[in-house]
Formats: structure tokens, sequence, C-alpha cells
């Protein structure tokens, strides 16, 4: 059974392109004719295929009730994305307007996602795989097409390669214990950095604990950079595995995963890139990554929560220990032995997040058709006027200054504690993090406790950006 959008009544990328084509000629046409699952601002007449259609149109910064210090995003109608998201319209209880700087920790989803669930509930809600009824064809059909999705989305070979899981620490702890595990003995090594989430300290943590494994971690220098000499030190006859953030949470630095992938391969060693925080923000290419494992959640990507992705090397999955026991993931059970499935299934034990991982596949498609080559250039736009826009602000000192960095604008300010600037922002409707960002290695690296920590996505503007940093002027030390 091969039922994927048009199950559904939405037309497939192809179908959509020569549907929209004499209806959106040129930018701005009418709303009233667009597909049920377009993305508003986007002009399916770009080749190719459905990506960003450039719009000339400065920035005006008149959505955020503020006016930008200057154009950012000309190019990219950041309005009309953003009208395709209902809760960026929300007003708080204390009358202000959600700005949504909180990216980092979750992201809002477009009414493309929202609608797409609602769809599978009224249509095609069922189990999956077990039912000879045509719901359990409908569902079934719906969550393989999002498998597939997640595998067209990161390049990999097949959606053989992907395993559903909860998200990325579920993911982790996934490829720690079926994968990693079963390798180590007293005395092997597993190579971390500094950098990392709590997410990808702690499994390895628990399975060096059972094994005797020790923890080997790569330092950064000022900015929050790898170094990658220091980096390539650590490797020896004794390391087992790596691990590695894409991007960190807490600083916002992107590693430098090619060199350290092939690092890794140089001594022999399989690696896993968290790609948490990256997903959203760069585009991902496994295969030409070389990574043996990378791992995101659903929910950092304009998903529903509860849902990630595994990608692994097909080697190293048929490799891989079952992760639970239960239904879904065997072939053959006796009371004396089990045969699994082969992957995927055979690490989806259970009933999964069925509707969440068709959810899944509606944000990637909505994010496919904007095209993430086009979000990360306007995001690092954004990034770069936000950054140059809080350094103009006195006692405001920034946590991560590395040259590639993503989304994430970690700071301290003079004078106040993490908590009372979080709570001023709130106060003005604007939405951030203030505390370790379960990342308390790399704040502590700074002899910090806590940051403010302001995300972006592609969906914010200027206009906002001016409001934070007119907020945090408001509390910032007058010398
Ligand atoms: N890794 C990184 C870099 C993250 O930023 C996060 C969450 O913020 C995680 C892992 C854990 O993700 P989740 O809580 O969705 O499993």
């Amino acid at each position: 059974m091969n039922t994927t959008a048009n199950a559904y009544g939405l037309p497939d990328p192809e179908e959509l392109e020569a549907w929209a084509q004499p209806y959106f000629s040129e930018y701005g046409a009418e709303e009233a004719g667009r597909p049920p699952n377009a993305v508003s601002g986007v002009s399916p007449s770009a080749a190719p295929s459905v990506g960003y259609s450039p719009v000339v149109q400065p920035y005006t910064g008149a959505d955020a009730g503020a006016t930008a210090g200057r154009a950012v995003g000309a190019g990219f109608d950041v309005n009309r994305i953003r009208a395709d998201f209902p809760i960026l319209n929300e007003r708080l209880s204390n009358g202000k307007k959600l700005i949504w700087l909180d990216n980092g920790a979750t992201t809002q989803k477009p009414r493309q996602v929202i609608d797409r669930l609602s769809y599978f509930y009224e249509h095609e809600n069922s189990n999956v795989h077990r039912g000879a009824h045509e719901l359990a064809a409908r569902s079934t059909d719906a969550y393989e097409a999002a498998r597939n999705t997640v595998a067209k989305f990161l390049g990999a070979p097949s959606k053989d390669n992907i395993v559903f899981v909860r998200g990325t620490t579920e993911g982790i702890n996934l490829v720690a214990h079926s994968y990693v595990r079963p390798l180590l003995g007293p005395g092997d090594e597993i190579v971390l950095t500094i950098l990392e989430h709590h997410a990808n300290i702690v499994p390895w943590q628990l399975i060096a604990q059972e094994t005797g494994a020790v923890i080997k971690v790569a330092p950064v220098d000022s900015d929050g950079q790898i170094i990658l000499p220091e980096y390539t030190r650590l490797f020896g006859p004794r390391t087992r595995f790596a691990s590695v953030t894409h991007v960190s949470n807490a600083l916002g630095t992107i590693t430098p995963v090619h060199e350290m992938v092939q690092i890794a391969h140089g001594f022999g060693v399989r690696i896993l890139v968290d790609g948490a925080q990256s997903v959203a923000h760069t585009p991902i290419n496994v295969t030409a990554l070389d990574a043996d494992f990378f791992v995101f959640s659903g929910h950092k990507i304009f998903a529903p929560t509860g849902i990630g992705a595994v990608y692994g090397k097909t080697d190293a999955l048929n490799e891989a220990a079952p992760y639970q026991g239960g239904g879904n993931m065997i072939r053959d059970v006796t009371f004396e032995r089990t045969v699994y499935n082969p992957p995927p299934s055979k690490f989806e034990a259970g009933t999964g997040s069925i509707a969440d991982a068709v959810g899944l596949g509606a944000a990637l498609d909505y994010v496919s058709q904007i095209g993430l080559p086009n979000i990360s250039a306007y995001e690092h736009e954004l990034l770069d006027y936000a950054t140059c826009e809080l350094c103009g602000i006195k006692g405001l000192r920034f946590i991560g200054t590395a040259k590639e960095k993503a989304s994430v604008l970690s700071f301290v300010l003079e004078g106040a504690t993490t908590e009372q600037v979080g709570k001023h922002l709130a106060d003005r409707g604007i939405a951030v993090r203030a505390g370790h960002h379960c990342a308390q290695p790399i704040l502590r690296h700074y002899g910090l406790e806590s940051t403010v920590r302001p995300t972006l996505a592609f969906y914010n503007t200027a206009g906002e950006v001016d409001e934070l940093v007119r907020a945090v002027r408001e509390i910032a030390p007058k010398f």
C-alpha cells in the first residue's frame, strides 16, 4: 500500500507545483487558491520544485510593532510565514503579544502540522502494521510515508535507516544501550565534548558505570569552539565510540562535525551526531556527513512533542541489540526464544506515537517547501543583527562567541540575575530560557551556573529582536 499525501486529499510536491503554476505565476497571488499544505509566502513558481521564492521586500518591522534598525531578511517574507503559526498571534494574560524566543527549548507548530494531526485522528486513526482493516492500512501508510519523509529530509539511503523514538534523549539512550554498551569493557573509552547537553552525557555515564568504561571530554577555546588537535588526541586504541552535538544548545557553537566524523573514523571508531539544535537550522545530509548515527527531536523542528528519529547506518543497526522488548519488534516468539524483526522494527517495541510521526512528516514537508538553505540564510542575518544590537548594551556579556553559530544568543547581564532578566522579559511578553539549559559542564567552564538564552527560529523578526533589545536595556546597568 503506497498512500501518501493523496490519501488525505493533498497533492504531492510535483502535483503541487504543476497545480500552482497558473495561480502563482508571481508572488502575491490569492491566498484563497492555495493548496492546503502550501507554505504561505512561498511561491511554487520558484525553481527547483517548490523551493522558496525570493521576494525583494525590505523588512519594515511593522509586524512586531517596532522598526528594525536596518533591513533584515530582504527576500524572505517572514510575515507570510508567521501567518502559518496561529500561536504567534497569542496575547498573554498581561495583554502583551507573545514574542517566542525559546525555540531552542521547543518550536511552535504551523497550521499544516496541526491540521495533519487532526486529519489523522478524524480519518486514519488505527494501530499500525497489525490490522486487516482499512484504517490499519491508512495509518500504516501514513506512518511509513512519514518515515520515508524523514529519510529523504536527512539524505539517508532508505527509510529502513530511520527508527522512530520519542526524541533526541531516547535516541541517544537507544544507541548507548543497543549498540555501544555491548562493545564496552573496563578501561574502554567514549569520547564526548564539553559542549554536550545532559542528554548526550548521562546515557554514556550510565553505561560507563555498568561496564567500567571511561569518558574522555574534548575542551573548547574561550569562544566555545572545539579545538580539533585536542579532540584528536583523545582517541586511542581503547576508544570504542564518540558522540558530539552538531550545535551547542547553550552557546550556539556549530561544531566541525565533518572533521570530527573523519577523525573518529580515522581511529576506526563510530560516531553519533546529536542534531537536536541543528536540524531546524541547517541542511543535513547524513550520507555526505558519513555519521554512523544522527538523532533529533521533532518538537525542535515544528513537529509535535514525543516524536523524533534515529538515523543509523545499515550495518550499525544490524549489529545493534534490541532496545526494548515487546510487540512490533518480533518476527516469532516462543517461551524459549524470540526472533526479531530487522531494523527499524527491531527497535520499535510497542505502540509508538503514530499521529506524531505523521505530524513530523508534515513538519519536514513544510520546512522543505521553504528550503533549509533559505531558512539558514535568513536566521544567520537575524542572528547577526541581534548580536550586533545586543552587544551595544553595557554590562551584557555574550557566552559563546564562536565564528560559526546558529540561532542561540546566550548572555549574562551585570547587576541582574538571569532569573531577574528572564522574568523582566516575560513581563514584556518575551519568552526566553534563563537557567543552565541542561548543559552544566559548559556553563561551569565559563564559571557560570546559568545564562539568559534567547533562541531564534525562521518566524522571528528583526522587530522582535528590537523588542528584546529594548527590554534588556531597561534593566541593564546605567553607567
Ligand atoms: N541535545 C541537545 C543539543 C538539546 O538541545 C536537547 C534539548 O534541548 C536534547 C539533546 C534533548 O532533546 P529532547 O529533550 O527533545 O530529547
